[in-house]
């Protein structure tokens, strides 16, 4: 898909999975569901794992349910990253920040606020019209080459231009870092998030591959991409969003002005010793997500064989990629809660657990609550602290099961 070389070599095959944003209302709960593919490649030339494409991308964005202001941690992460990217940057009412897949304009929010100009693209409708009640303004697109072209052509070009979490959801990407390449001003800074492979690999988080998501990138098959288009990734930050990912640092090629930091070339070094350009590297991942199923399965049984009650917590993708793959529904997990109220009153795909407001496990009295965001642990466990009180416990299913008192 990047390079073009075909893709041979499975990285981990996770069968048949609904695409993982899509909740079930109540009245299509008897309908056919539409089930797809969920096979991750490695390239076995640039080394970018990815999936095959089996959906298009305007079925699975054009209405997200995703509004990344719930999550609290999220929104004190880009707070502080507006912060020190207006510092290091010298950001200030001359300048242009373009976020691509600006969501409900949680970040850029923060440059609005300190007066610096900025504009916001977003695929998904839906969302884009909160951000534009916010004051955010924000056009509904793709990013690509034609959305940078015509912004170039309206004399408008970025001074930062950021994208958090957007990356990894990019079908067509060599066109996405083209549009980067044509808009990001000759002096201007790219910095963009996404999920670290390594990572992902190290702490078993296979849950991180579901459909809207077609590309995991090292931080050498990132470098590979961005070349192609004459981008330069000289500085990087490893950041613990997602479970572990990056920022990386982009400039023209000619931009003599920001040369490659030590960190930069020191990740490089620890990818490349990692094994991250060897084929066999990524030949033991598949069997480590098999074990892991058969152990979060082997709880779940024990738990129910002792009269247990679970409850999950959050209907986040990545919990539905887990319970689709271990083939978990109501037998095991009797409902999970989520603060999103589109996701309230809905089901999870797939698997048809119901899905109720956070109260409701406070009226249930779980004996255990399956956290399914783990990258959010900690906020979860101190805000549910009060399962305490009736003797529940926490389970975090990744990087392998383990019980929280
Ligand atoms: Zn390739």
């Amino acid at each position: 898909m990047s390079c073009g070389a075909p893709l041979r070599h499975t990285f981990v095959d996770l069968g048949m999975s609904p695409l993982c944003e899509s909740y079930v209302p109540a009245e299509r709960l008897n309908h056919m569901e539409p089930f797809y593919p969920l096979h991750a490649y490695v390239c076995g030339e640039c080394f970018l794992v990815q999936l095959e494409e089996f959906v298009s991308p305007e079925e699975i964005f054009t209405e997200y349910a995703y509004f990344s202001s719930y999550a609290d941690s999220w929104v004190d992460h880009m707070r502080r990253y507006a912060d020190m990217i207006t510092d290091r940057l010298g950001l200030g009412r001359d300048s242009f920040v373009v976020e691509v897949a600006s969501n409900d304009g949680y970040l850029l929010q923060h440059f609005v606020k300190k007066g610096i100009p900025v504009l916001g693209i977003e695929p998904a409708a839906n969302v884009a019209k909160v951000a534009v009640e916010k004051g955010i303004p924000t056009v509904v697109k793709f990013f690509g080459e034609e959305t940078a072209r015509e912004l170039v052509a309206q004399g408008r070009r970025a001074d930062l231009l950021c994208g958090a979490n957007v990356l990894a959801q990019v079908p067509r990407l060599r066109d996405f870092v083209k549009g980067i390449s044509i808009l990001l001003a000759p002096d201007g800074v790219c910095t963009i998030e996404f999920p670290h492979l390594m990572r992902l690999m190290a702490e078993n988080q296979f849950d991180t591959i579901y459909h809207e998501h077609f590309s995991y990138f090292s931080f050498l098959s990132a470098e590979r991409v961005f070349a192609t288009q004459g981008l330069v990734l000289f500085d990087v930050e490893e950041i613990p969003t997602h479970g572990g990912s990056l920022r990386v640092y982009a400039r023209h090629a000619d931009d003599a002005s920001k040369p490659i930091t030590e960190r930069a070339h020191a990740l490089r070094q620890r990818e490349i010793d990692a094994g991250l350009l060897r084929l066999e590297t990524y030949d033991g991942f598949a069997e480590q997500v098999k074990e892991t199923k058969r152990k979060l399965i082997e709880f779940l049984i024990a738990a129910k064989r002792a009269g247990k009650r679970i409850a999950g917590y959050g209907a986040p993708g990545k919990g539905n990629t887990l319970l689709n793959y271990c083939g978990i529904r109501t037998d095991f997990v009797d409902f999970t809660v989520d603060r999103n109220t589109f996701k309230q009153g809905k089901f999870l795909p797939g698997t048809h657990i119901p899905i109720f407001a956070p109260e409701k496990i406070r009226d249930a009295r779980p004996d255990y609550v399956l956290i399914l965001p783990w990258n959010f642990k900690d906020e979860i466990i101190s805000q549910m602290a009060y399962i305490r009180e009736w003797g529940g416990r926490f389970v975090v299913p990744i990087p392998e099961v383990q019980t929280i008192d």
